[in-house]
């Protein structure tokens, strides 16, 4: 691994030392900070909007900072909290109660952050769901979740099978409604009727708040339920980590269809009371620097797939927008090469700091924070409260430096409460009084994780563990090569052997010369027994609409075997 190590930078940083941070940590004291010391209840949908909503200071601050193709729009606190307010009633005119599953499938836009709180402020469950998935994904999980409700578009109504839906009563229409059908529901028209007042609905901080569906990387999509809690842990990590400022314009770019979306799209920003952009769409390098330029954006969240195209891009790409307002950029979803983590400093003057942590997790858990210093390629250190380890398959711990299982001592703020409609998938992830996450990783003697591959991903290969993100990162290192999914192949003689997917970068046309170039730079960079025996050049690589590579469809595809579950396939 690249030992290149990257201090931490003063600027306009809140750099709060990571040890005192940890010293004497309690959860209960970022409880605090929310209203239910005082009635014991709370709604999220009250502490994120509601609340900055009756602030006189804050009320009129913009909330929601949208831009899509062909429509522009500044929403502020009081109009998201009186909007969300409507379709709660709307919601509760047709009879939806706490509990219930309610489902969004269309595209972000102004209705649907109303829709998403006007949801929650009735106390049931919100579902929502990406915009591109087809008819089969929209089948099984809203038959798995029950759901009573689903807002939509009459655009993709198409894709909803409602004959296979006994259980949804009702669906919601944003947009020009021609069908004539008292199962249809009509936004406009309800919301044009519905008063501003809502009385909402106080819960539990145990009472359910969001299934969110995983990205369906390694198999069958889980439905992960997640309850009000989880804000305690998405408040703090936003202070700690996104470094959030009361002036700040944060752009997350995660679709609320996963759950980066939700929790760091929605909920980190406004329990702080933030400006959100919120960018519809599909993006080229181009936009993306667009919009951080326009929009003067302070602190990014994005994901290594972005953030590789802008590296494909060139420095000429970036040299055209000025990002100068842009002071913190964090990533996740995937490991970060540390090709990009060297890029950024060069492009931006700004380190990229990685996060680690999944759909069942509800927040980030290992992360790099600004007072720490990075090391390229290591996902960073546990954020206060939270134990990590490396533990072998009965849940004991490993020594530093030993690959294994990552895990998560139980029980943080955020944590899954339930996968959905599945008790014993639930109750596997736990061995030992650890959860354990199926990402496979090494901790080094300062603590810092390293992430290998997902667990099913690591290859054995003549006796050695190679996990496939160290072959990319250095693969994608090489001129010519765009991106990288590295699988392990059955071998008679060495169990497996590690074959490389590639896609190449302009200007570089596939040969024999060229792939044994590419060979060589591995053999050499990293090492002969992590050198791919077969490198294959593709078009693209498979990757969930999330934006992660498919190893697993590499592989069955290799193998030619069943592919399973393909709902998130990006096209
Ligand atoms: P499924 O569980 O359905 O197979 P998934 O695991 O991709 O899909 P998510 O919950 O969206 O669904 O993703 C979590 C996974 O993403 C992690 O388990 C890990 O493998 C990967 N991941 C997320 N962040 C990072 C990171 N910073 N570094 C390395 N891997 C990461
Ligand atoms: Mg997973």
């Amino acid at each position: 691994m690249d030992m290149q190590r990257i201090p931490a930078r003063d600027g306009n940083h809140n750099l709060q030392d990571y040890k005192k941070m940890r010293e004497n940590f309690s959860w209960n004291d970022v409880k605090n900070n929310f209203s239910w010391n005082e009635t014991g209840k709370v709604n999220i949908a009250h502490e994120a909007i509601d609340r900055h909503a009756e602030d006189p200071s804050k009320k009129d601050k913009v909330a929601l900072l949208y831009s899509s193709p062909g429509r522009e729009e500044k929403v502020t606190f009081e109009q998201l909290s009186k909007e969300s307010n409507k379709f709660a009633n709307v919601l509760k005119k047709y009879h939806v109660n706490k509990g219930d599953r309610v489902f969004l499938f269309m595209p972000r836009s102004p209705e649907f952050y109303a829709a998403f709180f006007g949801i929650l402020k009735t106390g049931a469950i919100a579902g929502p769901l990406f915009e591109a998935f087809m008819e089969q994904a929209i089948r099984d999980r809203l038959q798995d979740s029950e759901a009573k409700m689903l807002i939509t578009t009459p655009e993709l109504l198409g894709r909803v099978p409602q004959e296979d839906l006994p259980d949804l009563e009702k669906i919601v229409l944003v947009g020009d409604n021609s069908e004539d059908s008292d199962k249809y529901i009509d936004f406009k028209k309800e919301m044009n009727d519905a008063t501003t007042d809502f009385d909402i609905e106080w819960v539990d901080l145990e009472d359910g708040m969001l299934i969110h569906y995983t990205s369906g990387s390694t198999g069958k999509p889980k439905g992960v339920y997640h309850v009000h809690n989880a804000m305690i842990q998405h408040y703090a990590t936003a202070e700690w980590v996104i470094d959030m400022k009361q002036d700040d314009v944060y752009w997350c770019t995660a679709d609320p269809g996963w759950v980066t979306g939700t929790s760091y799209g929605i909920f980190a920003p406004w329990l702080h009371g933030v400006t959100n952009v919120i960018r519809g769409g599909r993006f080229t390098p181009d936009d993306w620097y667009g919009t951080l330029d326009k929009f003067n954006v302070t602190v990014w969240y994005t994901a290594p797939t972005a953030l590789r195209k802008l590296v494909s891009a060139g420095e000429d790409t970036v040299k055209k927008h000025d990002l100068t307002s842009l002071r913190h950029i964090m990533s996740v979803g995937e490991p970060l090469n540390p090709e990009v983590i060297t890029w950024g400093l060069k492009a931006f003057d700004l380190r990229i700091h990685d996060t680690w942590w999944m759909t069942e997790t509800g927040a980030m858990l290992i992360v790099n924070i600004p007072s720490e210093e990075i090391r390229p390629g290591s996902m960073g250190k546990p954020i206060p409260g939270i134990e990590a380890s490396i533990v072998d398959n009965e849940g004991n711990e490993l020594p530093p430096n030993q690959m294994g299982n990552l895990a998560i001592k139980e029980g943080w703020p955020a944590m899954m409460r339930k996968v959905w409609n599945n008790p014993s998938k639930f109750e596997s992830y736990f061995i030992n009084g650890w959860y354990v996450s199926g990402d496979s990783a090494y901790r080094d003697e300062d603590g810092y994780f390293w992430f290998q591959g997902r667990l099913d991903d690591v290859i054995n290969t003549s006796g050695e563990r190679v996990g496939p993100f160290e072959v990319e990162s250095k693969l994608i290192e090489h001129p010519a090569v765009a991106e990288a999914g590295v699988i392990g192949k059955p071998d008679p003689e060495r169990g497996e052997i590690i074959k490389a997917f590639i896609t190449l970068n302009d200007g570089y046309e596939n040969s024999d010369e060229l792939l044994a170039d590419i060979r060589k730079f591995v053999k050499t960079g990293l090492s002969g027994h992590a050198a791919p025996r077969e490198i294959e050049v593709k078009d693209t690589i498979p990757k969930t609409r999330s934006g992660k590579i498919m190893r697993r469809l590499l592989k069955s595809w290799e193998l030619g075997l069943p592919t399973g579950d393909t709902s998130t396939l990006e096209e």
